[in-house]
């Protein structure tokens, strides 16, 4: 387990880029929270987890203006609307009132005769007492699914070529399916790269293999019209390498009514409307999706293609009817046309699929993929295995007449068992909050009796005793008493202790990470795996990721659209319509389809009342298994964390973020903690440029502190860059603690978590921060703000002092070799000496490093200083960099530093006599660099040094050092 910390495959690094594009793509896309308008219901406790929110309910439904085929739910809140306005506008004029009366009965009558589908107008007026029970019609359903081990495969030898990545052509960097494309990609963890149509083409080998395993076109007129040079080095590709092509047909405004796609003997209908979608169920690409039925009912959007063809070449993939409502006069039954077509490529030996509208329709995404798979030899091809766990938080907690009554729970076992046959090891798994057992009405408390009686029919896990936040603890024995009186509660009634899986109420100190809760959690229930859906941040939900954190395993959660308050069918935000299409095709099925393991998240709430959960997972159920090849299963938590991170090895280590930049963070974030302990800028190194001179005169600064000592590091603490890093936030901050509130200096600063701040600048100096690969991606997390200072001399004199200073401090390899030999070292060396060549010489690549911190951040916050003027003018420097800071007051440092002949450089002045300069080991005295090294070293970094000052000229007007210009023109 241990282990996990240094996997860093070549993955995640080339996945980083399309993530952070996604994210701030996403950014643009999500509408605020929706969370916080869902008031809760619940009075006795009042933690309920407003986390729970979805992420895709934003919808006209809160506008009560917008009348829309939603059902009869909204008209109802519409016509309160009305009417409670009306009421208080003509509070005093009866006669109006009737007239409004006869108004909303007349828009009654317009929607009961407009919706008449909807099995009964009235069943949105009449509380009903009636359940809905999942009715998912699918002719293929209880044939069992083919194995799709044995007949879904579409790898051959070809695959072997290429890589598994994704070459996306888009019309526009915002274009909207260019967007859905990369999306889809994300949350199938496809690679991919984004290329605008109509530039030159990227390159497209390296050495003897394909870049790309598929190409996509978001617009097929952009291959159809590509320049002769460039579609023949494409078309080239594709026959050398096997590789498919995917092409959307494109909106425009324009109708074609059998128009020839240029080349092809293919012909093409646009900007029609269909309806009632079916697959071709012997067509070679499905692999994922599985022609279960026909998708009844209008396609979304007007703006269909339709493809004629009378080709061998061609084979239909799927199929759809005109909307006869549309093309009244064409009356009987019409022709299938086809929707989606794959060419096999007999004509010119490239296969291609041609999607006839983009993405809004949801069996194109499941088309899509399997495209991806198809074309690409299966090196694209997702896997069919899906995990399901659905948790029931708070079992016993929620208020009267909300709870279990017996026929509830007669009613979760029965459901249960009829998943279990399309899920093997389908078991609802049950948090518990003790105190509230039996808190219910008569009849409530036999349901919470009757779950006891069947306790064995089901998993459990452990909440808090009380449903206490455990973020809002600060002592641990107080955090495990809470948790000691869950577990004499389980054990007094049977219910097993041994699950390993906890969840917190409302996320609270799983992430950010309350260092309390975890220690609680393994001393007292043993938890080794949880999960939530806060790391990194709530949304995008296709970003969600897992970590391990001191030996537990954190999973993503995702969300199904039930919540606490989501009791009734018909108070589904946006109505039983709403409801269906996340499960018919929606959200919550593609959730399923896009991840491989998903943990649910329901409440005690969703399973009394209107049962709605159990309808709703039995129901999405059904209908994957009736439209997709997928192999459902399930099974306990900690199997499921094993099987995640087996899945995921790239995941395990943690990225701490930055709590006070995410609202929903800072309030699970302990009251004690503030993000004013942490530092506002780093000295980031190198190591032997003058650091820690620099460190010593920042320290003199009254507004500055640094960090207190770190006992192990020699005073640094070495945070983002080795295994400190895993000992978490809790642990860094530490050692930023804040002044007491009532010192004099401290300044109380509304500052968002309440505490008090002080006027004090952290800082931290850790001069190995320069050249760690990891560092600048894990401090941007969580200092995004931070200014960096840097340090630079000359690359070979920096070596040079550095072997010096790891001599001295009696490292063995560096006192057996000669300066020379090291740095001459060849890679066949002993693995030491290459090892202590590397960290020697390293660092010195200046531009590379800084352009990987600049990859982070922005120019504005790195600020470089020269150390040979921070050596010989350290007054200037000091001043500078005060600027650069922002610090107030300035300190003047000529009254502070004084040269001191006897040492050879500046010291600290304490009194007119006497200075107090670094101890012996800095300013070291050692003999001149040999001449053979001078010359190796100056051709070694020329490069480098060429690099840097391209880089220096590019960040502006800092002066390029002698140091640099000597060292450059003296090698020409
Ligand atoms: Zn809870």
């Amino acid at each position: 387990m241990s282990s996990h910390h240094h996997n860093s495959n070549n993955n995640t690094s080339e996945r980083i880029p399309m993530l952070m594009k996604a994210t701030s793509n996403d950014t643009t896309l999500t509408t605020s929270p929706k969370n916080e308008k869902f008031s809760t219901p619940h009075k006795f406790y009042d933690m309920r987890p407003l986390s729970s929110g979805s992420s895709s309910s934003s919808s006209s439904s809160t506008n009560g203006i917008i009348i829309n085929n939603y059902g009869i739910n909204n008209k109802n809140s519409f016509m309160t609307r009305i009417c409670c306005h009306m009421m208080k506008t003509v509070q005093r004029n009866i006669q109006k009132c009737v007239a409004a009366l006869v108004l909303i009965s007349f828009f009654s009558i317009i929607f009961f005769t407009q919706y008449m589908d909807s099995s009964s107008p009235l069943v949105g007026l009449i509380h009903r007492d009636t359940k809905p029970m999942p009715l998912i019609h699918c002719q293929t359903l209880n044939k069992s699914p083919s194995d799709p081990s044995q007949t879904h495969d579409h790898r051959s030898e070809a695959r072997l070529r290429i890589d598994s990545k994704v070459l996306v052509f888009v019309e526009t960097t915002y274009s909207k399916l260019g967007r859905e494309i990369a999306e889809e990609l994300v949350y199938n963890r496809i690679k991919y790269k984004i290329e605008v149509a109509g530039k030159s083409l990227p390159v497209l080998t390296n050495l003897d293999k394909g870049r790309y395993g598929v190409i996509v076109f978001e617009n097929l007129d952009k291959y159809l019209s590509m320049d002769k040079w460039n579609r023949e080095l494409l078309d080239k590709y594709c026959r050398e390498y096997s590789v498919g092509i995917v092409g959307f047909m494109s909106a425009s405004e324009e109708t074609l009514v059998g128009a020839q796609l240029k080349g092809f003997p293919l012909y093409v209908h646009t900007n029609l409307r269909l309806r009632d979608a079916s697959l071709n169920p012997s067509s070679p690409v499905l692999r994922l999706t599985r022609a279960g039925d026909t998708a009844w009912g209008p396609l979304p959007g007007n703006d269909w293609a339709v493809f004629q063809h009378n080709h061998s070449t061609y084979e239909p993939l799927e199929f759809a009817q005109k909307n006869t409502l549309d093309y009244p006069n064409d009356g009987g039954i019409q022709p299938p046309l086809t929707t989606v077509l794959q060419d096999h490529g007999k004509l010119d030996n490239i296969q291609r699929i041609y999607f006839g509208a983009g993405l809004k329709f949801w069996l194109h995404r499941l088309l899509f993929l399997d495209a991806l798979s198809y074309l690409s030899h299966g090196q694209l091809s997702v896997s069919l295995n899906r995990m399901i766990l659905v948790d029931i938080d708070d079992i016993f907690v929620g208020e009267r007449s909300t709870r279990l009554k017996p026929d509830d729970v007669h009613a979760l076992i029965s459901t249960q068992s009829r998943i279990a046959e399309m899920v093997p090891g389908f078991r609802f798994n049950l948090g518990f909050s003790g105190k509230y057992f039996h808190h219910g009405t008569k009849e409530e408390n036999l349901g919470d009796d009757m779950l006891l009686r069947n306790v064995d029919k089901f998993t459990w896990f452990s909440h808090m005793w009380n449903h206490q936040q455990p973020h809002l603890y600060d002592n641990l024995t107080i955090l495990m008493n809470d948790m000691m009186l869950n577990k004499e509660f389980a054990k007094l009634k049977g219910i097993p202790l041994n699950s390993g899986y906890s969840v917190s109420p409302h996320h609270s100190g799983v992430y950010p990470v309350h260092e309390l809760l975890y220690e609680a959690w393994k001393k007292v229930w043993n938890v080794k795996v949880t999960s939530t859906e806060e790391y990194p941040h709530l949304r995008p939900a296709r970003l969600r990721r897992g970590f391990i954190h001191r030996n537990i395993m954190v999973l993503p959660r995702q969300t199904c659209g039930l919540f606490t308050h989501t009791m009734y069918i018909d108070r589904y935000p946006g109505g039983r319509d709403k409801l269906d299409e996340s499960i018919q095709g929606g959200e919550l099925f593609q959730t399923i389809v896009y991840n491989q393991i998903n943990i649910f998240m329901t409440h005690m709430s969703n399973y009394g009342s209107d049962r709605l959960a159990l309808y709703t997972f039995e129901s999405v159920i059904k209908f994957l298994r009736c439209w997709t090849n997928l192999k459902l299963s399930s099974t306990p938590p900690i199997q499921l964390g094993e099987h995640y991170f087996k899945l995921h090895p790239d995941e395990s280590d943690p990225i701490w973020g930055n709590p006070c930049e995410d609202a929903r963070h800072l309030k699970i974030w302990s009251r004690s903690k503030s993000c004013d302990s942490l530092p506002k800028f780093l000295v980031i190194g190198p190591q032997k440029t003058g650091t820690t001179a620099l460190y010593s005169f920042l320290s003199m600064h009254p507004s500055l502190a640094s960090n207190l000592p770190s006992p192990d590091t020699f005073e640094e603490i070495q945070f983002f860059n080795g295994n400190n890093y895993y000992r978490g936030l809790d642990w860094y901050m530490s050692f930023f603690p804040l002044q007491n509130a009532t010192s004099s200096n401290s300044v109380h600063i509304g500052s968002p978590s309440g505490s008090s701040t002080n006027a004090r600048y952290f800082f931290e100096k850790s001069a190995t921060y320069f050249d760690g690969d990891l560092v600048p991606k894990r401090a941007h997390q969580l200092l995004p703000n931070a200014k960096l200072v840097v340090i630079l001399i000359s690359p070979a004199k920096r070596a040079y002092s550095w072997y010096q200073h790891t001599r001295a401090h009696g490292d063995v390899i560096a006192n057996n070799y000669s300066f020379y030999q090291v740095i001459t070292a060849s890679d066949t060396a002993p693995k030491p000496l290459r090892d202590l060549r590397n960290r020697c010489l390293n660092p010195g690549k200046y531009a590379q490093h800084l352009e990987r911190w600049l990859a982070f951040y922005p120019n504005q916050q790195l600020h470089i200083i020269d150390g040979e003027q921070l050596r010989l003018n350290p007054i200037d420097v000091m001043n500078d960099l005060q600027r650069f800071l922002k610090i107030a007051p300035l300190m003047d440092y000529s009254n502070h530093l004084r040269y001191d002949p006897k040492k050879g450089f500046y010291c600290q002045v304490l009194n007119e006599s006497r200075n107090k300069c670094l101890g012996k080991s800095k300013g070291r005295i050692y003999p001149e660099m040999d001449e053979k090294s001078t010359k190796i070293l100056q051709r070694y970094y020329l490069s480098h040094n060429t690099a840097l000052v391209k880089l220096l000229k590019k960040l502006g007007s800092r002066p390029i050092p002698t140091w640099l210009k000597n060292e450059l023109s003296t090698t020409t």
